[in-house]
């Protein structure tokens, strides 16, 4: 199974999710890729992997090096990486130059994807080429928001960009909406909590991500929120999310 975390706003938690759903899958005896096509770069730190990026994800995307050859081991057992690195800032550009570009991701995995349970991709924010490729390469993608004002908005923006774009990719499927730094204290996202819920209704995943300040803190730290603490309320969240997403 292939998925993409992405949204078309930056800030909302792709990329803290994706890395702590790809450790909570490796707990529970997955083999994980994790790729990284965010040029920041946030995944690939968080796994603990700051020296010798190359090749990293832009290398593979361009066909230059062949996947195998570009996934190391991260610091997580049973998670492999490829890693971003700030080439990806150019992906776009040399990417229009190709045949089918959108495809490039979707054609390089097709030689690993057989040696993994779950490959999970973080996007940059945006509706990019690095985006749709992650969106061709997927079987489905979740989409992580922040209940707060826009939110909406901004899920139905990367909806129409998904419908946008059908006609030349094969429409993924959506897996959800997911919930993230929800603070339940506040009577604001308490409202829109619910107007999201109401709104989406099965659309929405049950489990939902708390505010939690040792999920900010962990990858500071190189490591994912497992390694950090692992009976934060952020881990036992992602645990959840982990075998909802699963089951
Ligand atoms: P994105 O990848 O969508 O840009 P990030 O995952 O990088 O978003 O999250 C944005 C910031 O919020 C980061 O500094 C991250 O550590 C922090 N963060 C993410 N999720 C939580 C959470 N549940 N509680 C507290 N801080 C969070
Ligand atoms: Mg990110």
């Amino acid at each position: 199974m292939i998925l993409a975390l992405a949204n078309v706003k930056g800030g909302v938690g792709k990329t803290t999710s994706t890395v702590n759903l790809a450790a909570a899958f490796a707990g529970s005896e997955l083999r994980v890729l994790l790729v990284d096509l965010d040029p920041q770069g946030s995944a690939t730190f968080s796994l603990g992997v700051r020296e010798g990026l190359s090749p990293s994800s832009h290398q593979v995307l361009m066909g230059a090096t062949p996947a195998r050859e570009a996934i190391r081991a991260s610091s997580v057992d049973n998670v492999d990486l490829l890693t971003a690195t700030m080439e990806l800032a150019g992906a776009d550009l040399a990417l229009a130059r190709k045949k089918d570009p959108q495809k490039q991701l979707a054609s390089a995995l097709r030689e690993v994807r057989g040696s993994y349970d779950v490959i999970l991709v973080d996007c940059p924010p945006g509706f990019s080429l690095l985006t749709l490729n992650a969106l061709v390469a997927c079987h489905a993608y979740i989409l992580p928001v922040v209940p707060q004002d826009l939110a909406m908005e901004s899920v139905d923006r990367f909806r129409e960009g998904v419908e946008a774009a059908t006609g030349w990719i094969r429409k993924p499927i959506e897996l959800g909406v997911l919930l993230t730094m929800v603070d339940r204290r506040t009577k604001l996202t308490e409202e829109v909590v619910g107007e999201i819920r109401k709104g989406y209704g099965r659309a929405v995943f049950e489990t939902e991500i708390p505010i939690n300040v040792r999920l900010a803190e962990a990858p500071g730290y190189g490591m994912t929120i497992f390694q950090y603490e692992r009976w934060s309320t952020g881990a036992q969240a992602y645990s959840r999310l982990g075998a909802e997403v699963i089951g």
